[in-house]
């Protein structure tokens, strides 16, 4: 445990008439050890113990709760100095653990009922959604539409390029829109390619 010394001297030295006699590390253990309370008392009301858990079970996830009660120590150390800094407790720290793994990692949701490419989770990124470009200045950037360009013969100034395609494109009524054009002609390319 982090600013833990001694932990493993045994506690026959407890009694206050034998301070003299003990090393200095015994004494320095005596001193600290209701860190050791400290954590129990975060960690059991959070704890992912189970009883039908075999007894190995039971120290790897200790081990595994103890080395992130130790990170949150350090976490609220280090970082009291920066602007806006919110000590953390442990229930608090280990909430913003998981939402920070599951913000990176989303975990893909099963589909009910038959299963359909629609709905299998997909990564923002990769998902053909339009974006509109910003010059670092805070104003739109405007570009030549990809697909008024290449099919077209023509130029059309956009804002918006698709997300996933990286590809300028412009949006415009439902019977001129490039961004769906030119992905119903992806589609149907794709299936050509599933048919062969
Ligand atoms: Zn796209
Ligand atoms: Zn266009």
């Amino acid at each position: 445990m982090a600013g833990q010394a001694g932990s493993a001297y045994p506690q026959h030295f407890h009694a206050p008439w034998n301070d003299g006699m003990k090393p200095d590390t015994v004494l320095l253990y005596n001193k600290t050890m209701g860190g050791v309370d400290n954590v129990d008392k975060a960690i059991k009301p959070n704890q992912s113990l189970r009883k039908s858990y075999k007894w190995y079970k039971k120290v790897a996830f200790y081990l595994v709760e103890l080395s992130v009660y130790n990170s949150m120590i350090m976490y609220n150390t280090t970082q009291n100095d920066q602007v806006g800094f919110r000590r953390l407790n442990y229930e608090a720290f280990v909430k913003s653990i998981i939402h920070n793994i599951l913000t990176k990692f989303p975990v893909a949701r099963k589909p009910r009922g038959r299963p359909s490419q629609s709905r299998v989770s997909v990564p923002l990124a990769n998902m053909h959604i339009p974006e509109r470009v910003m010059k670092e200045n805070g104003y739109p950037s405007k570009s030549d539409c990809f697909h008024c360009k290449t099919k077209l013969g023509k130029r059309t100034i956009t804002q918006f390029k698709c997300l996933a395609c990286e590809k300028r494109l412009c949006i415009g009524s439902s019977v001129f829109n490039c961004f769906k054009f030119y992905h119903d002609e992806m589609v149907s390319r794709e299936h050509a390619v599933y048919l062969c």
